[in-house]
């Protein structure tokens, strides 16, 4: 078995002033003064502040993403940013296909996969979400929809290239419920069973993270999941104290 060392990445979301950056610094000196953090940590803070994490961070290992990013490496797109840029300033991952960019900006798998493969062409590691809606899962579709959004969202260049999977169930995101300990093992290992169908050796090293109310209370559990390989924190990673927690969890 391939052992695959945990993740834990931060996604601020639209919140984040200057301000903010007094969390970062927090969360830098619990993970300087405290026992070494057993995973990597990335924080993924809105574009306007990057930069600064990106600089703040690094003596702490902190590492940056960017949220979202245009499948263009530049051109007429006002309002986007391409990986190019994000790597430009100094980030070495991505989120693409967050649910909330699939229901806000309609974007599609086919639409995923291209700002995947974008991110990687910029040298970027993507971290691709995927992840059922309530009703599908109240109909045991959540498997299938997971299975198809894979397919479609992660490009061939994964066989060559580190990409991240994030099972997120999109009724977890934010609500303070989470799928039991059961769903979240069998979603996981059905997840790795379709890496590895495609990606053959590849796919035991593709790190599945979970997302969704992933929070102090609830991090030890989730995260000693066989395949759940870290997590995607949204409102826990806000304040240091909290994500800290959850780091030191793994
Ligand atoms: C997310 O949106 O990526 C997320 C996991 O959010 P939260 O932790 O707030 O549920």
């Amino acid at each position: 078995t391939t052992t695959i060392s945990p993740l834990i990445a931060g996604n601020w979301k639209m919140n984040g002033l200057r301000g903010s950056l007094d969390e970062l610094t927090a969360l830098a000196g619990m993970l300087t003064t405290g026992e070494a953090p057993r995973a990597l940590v990335v924080i993924c803070p809105p574009a306007t502040i990057l930069s600064e994490v990106v600089h703040q961070g690094a003596t702490a290992g902190i590492l940056a993403g960017g949220q979202d990013c245009h499948t263009e490496s530049h051109g007429a797109h006002t309002g986007d940013i391409s990986a190019g840029m994000l790597a430009d300033a100094g980030a070495q991952y991505v989120i693409v296909g967050h649910s909330e960019r699939r229901a806000d900006h309609g974007e599609t798998d086919a639409q995923v996969c291209a700002k995947a493969e974008a991110a990687i062409g910029a040298g970027l590691k993507p971290i691709i979400c995927v992840g059922e809606t309530e009703s599908q899962r109240d109909s045991g579709d959540a498997e299938n929809v997971v299975a198809a959004q894979l397919a479609g969202s992660i490009p061939e260049a994964a066989s060559q290239h580190e990409v991240i999977i994030a099972y997120e169930p999109i009724w977890a995101i934010g609500t303070g419920r989470t799928p039991t300990i059961e769903d979240i093992s069998s979603m996981h290992a059905a997840i790795r069973e379709k890496l590895t169908a495609r990606f053959a050796e590849k796919g035991p090293s593709i790190r599945i993270l979970y997302g969704g109310s992933l929070k102090p209370q609830n991090a030890r559990e989730i995260l000693a999941v066989e395949n759940v390989n870290g997590g995607l924190v949204g409102g826990a990673s806000l304040l240091a104290k909290d994500f800290y927690t959850i780091i030191s969890a793994v």
